[in-house]
């Protein structure tokens, strides 16, 4: 009986392929048709809820009515909800899905410098939590974790170019023409977060990568920033998600860490940067458990560890010198999807 509610939903999901579609006004793309084309094969389960697409490499699972999905089971915030029966918009399937399953153009050049921005400083504290004479200023912990980045990347080979070393302010567009100006091969943003409602109820790291043209940011509820224009960041945005992704996978698996997932935003500190970015918040200051591991540097260390290797390998999937790559994916494994809440 199970078999047969299952062979059910199946054919169901099968039989309702359509070709594109307008919905909401924009252009949607069955999953089944998507699938064909790409050489997937796909099904859907409990009840019709949940689409799942596989090939050698990659699992994709998508959510009815939801933007959340995961690659590999790594949490992936989309630009537009799945919409009924299995239909994920055409710019989520071109923007998101694509530059992640399949192999992209190689990097200009090997990588081999990159910029790292700590989020904040100065007369800008970033977050606080704790008391008056106990505080803990985002400002420090972005530094530190950045000054042990460093120190990782440079014994891993690769030049290292700061927007701040010590307690100072830089703009943020200042910060992206340093990475620009240095001819930095990628640039990542070190920030760590906070919740201002139930402080234990949320923690696990994010890694935003810039939204592209024509979609609102993950946290732009209202979707204003829809009819934001193109900046220089869109020109690289696909090898920046490319990047987010491996750098998400990395703090995930290598922390043990809660997923809550690749976000797309048009952060100014962004906006400009030439090359790939990616834009890690590395964990909730304010969730009591993470908040204490952030605050150690020993779980610095480990975070930073998991950026080095997420760099390599994204170092690996864009070599110009190599072959280029059959997936930009390890093999699937079948993962469940994770649950990834929305706050802010
Ligand atoms: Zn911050």
């Amino acid at each position: 009986m199970k078999f047969f509610s299952a062979l059910l939903a199946c054919l169901a999901f099968f039989a309702g392929a359509a070709r594109a579609e307008i919905i909401n006004g924009r252009n949607y793309v069955s999953l089944v048709n998507w699938a064909r084309a790409n050489s997937f094969t796909g099904w859907s389960r409990n009840g019709g809820t949940e689409f799942v697409l596989t090939n050698k490499t990659a699992r994709l699972v998508f959510q009815k009515d939801s933007a959340d999905c995961t690659v590999n089971g790594i949490g992936l915030r989309l630009s537009f909800p799945v919409a009924k029966g299995g239909y994920i918009s055409q710019l989520d399937a071109d923007k998101a899905i694509r530059p992640l399953v399949f192999a992209q153009n190689p990097s200009p050049k090997k990588i081999t410098t990159i910029c790292l921005d700590p989020g904040h400083g100065g007369k800008d504290t970033g977050y606080r939590v704790g008391h008056f004479w106990n505080a803990h200023s985002e400002k420090t912990y972005t530094l530190a974790l950045a000054l042990e980045l460093r120190r990782q990347l440079q014994s891993a080979g690769f030049n290292v170019v700061m927007t701040r070393d010590h307690d100072s302010y830089p703009q943020l567009a200042e910060r992206a023409e340093i990475a620009n100006r240095r001819g930095a091969d990628l640039f990542l943003v070190l920030h760590f977060n906070c919740f201002t409602g139930d402080p234990s109820a949320v923690l696990g790291p994010e890694t935003y990568c810039m939204t592209p043209v024509g979609a609102a940011s993950s946290n732009d509820s209202a979707g204003a920033g829809a009819s934001s224009r193109a900046y220089p960041a869109n020109r690289v945005e696909e090898k920046s998600l490319l990047l987010a992704y491996q750098v998400q996978r990395a703090l995930v698996k290598n922390l043990g860490a809660t997923d809550r997932s690749v976000r797309r935003a048009r952060y100014e500190v962004m906006r400009l940067a030439e090359m790939p970015t990616a834009y890690i918040e590395g964990g909730y200051m304010s969730n009591p458990v993470e908040g204490k591991k952030i605050f150690d540097a020993k779980y610095r260390q480990q975070m930073a560890a998991a950026i080095v290797r997420a760099i390599v390998n994204y170092k690996k999937l864009t070599d110009p010198t190599a072959p280029p790559p059959k997936s930009n994916l390890p093999s699937a494994k079948k993962t469940t999807s994770s649950k990834v809440r929305s706050v802010k």
